[in-house]
């Protein structure tokens, strides 16, 4: 949609779109500025959390690296009808919840969740990893950014979230994330820092391979350490 909407005008758009359905679209003048009051918690989609209702929970886990199969996909929808609403709900971190689940029934949710395969713990490094379709379902990636995002994994720093990118179009990720690997080769990628510059941020190193990527990122992420904390 943000690419969509760099390339054509909202009316463009809305005139396309209307092509497709049966009642008229209209714009909400009032919603053209909306903005959420505080900014989403990300942290939120990992776990069990309490709702508004008292007495209900949403529990949430996040597949390796956004992949759901067929057959995950239909146990989760099995477990959300027999212990919440029947309902799944995609994140935009590549993670799906499922709410209205009874309080006492949340810790059995996440250990069959846990046990189908998502990861519902934000020690969890594989949580703090997102990556595009990469080489293998993509033409335009120049590197296999699940496979060396996989890699990563065992050697990120704690806390530390990285997005991988096979190009600059950003699939993985509508927002920045606090660094970014993008793809200039297979196994070797640009590391991006955020830093309020538009686009992935500023580029701190070029062709590193995920090693080199790896040794990097704790620095950056706690330049006040001590050496001797390590
Ligand atoms: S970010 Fe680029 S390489 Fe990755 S899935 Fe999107 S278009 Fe393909």
């Amino acid at each position: 949609m943000r690419h969509l909407l760099a390339a054509h005008s909202v009316d463009t758009l809305l005139q396309h779109a209307q092509t497709y359905v049966d009642f008229p679209l209209s714009r909400d003048a009032s919603l053209a500025n909306w903005k959420r009051a505080t900014p989403a918690d990300a942290t939120l989609r990992l776990g069990a959390h309490a709702q508004r209702v008292v007495g209900l929970q949403h529990v949430g886990g996040q597949p390796p690296l956004g992949r759901l199969d067929a057959v995950t996909l239909r146990d989760l929808a099995t477990l959300s009808h027999q212990r919440g609403n029947g309902t799944l709900r995609m994140t935009p971190w590549q993670s799906v919840l499922l709410p209205d689940i009874a309080a006492n029934a949340a810790p059995a949710v996440l250990a069959e969740m846990h046990a189908l395969g998502l990861a519902c713990d934000p020690a969890q490094s594989i949580t703090h990893l997102i990556a595009c379709a990469g080489s293998t379902g993509c033409a335009k990636s120049l590197a296999d950014t699940k496979a060396d995002a996989l890699r990563l994994a065992d050697r990120l720093p704690a806390g530390v979230d990285v997005h991988l990118s096979g190009c600059p179009r950003s699939c993985a990720a509508a927002h920045c994330a606090p660094y970014t690997l993008l793809a200039a080769a297979p196994g070797l990628y640009d590391l991006y820092r955020r830093d309020g510059q538009p686009g992935f941020g500023s580029c701190v190193a070029h062709q590193l391979t995920i090693e080199q990527a790896a040794d990097m990122l704790d620095p950056l992420a706690h330049p006040a350490r001590s050496p001797l904390d390590a």
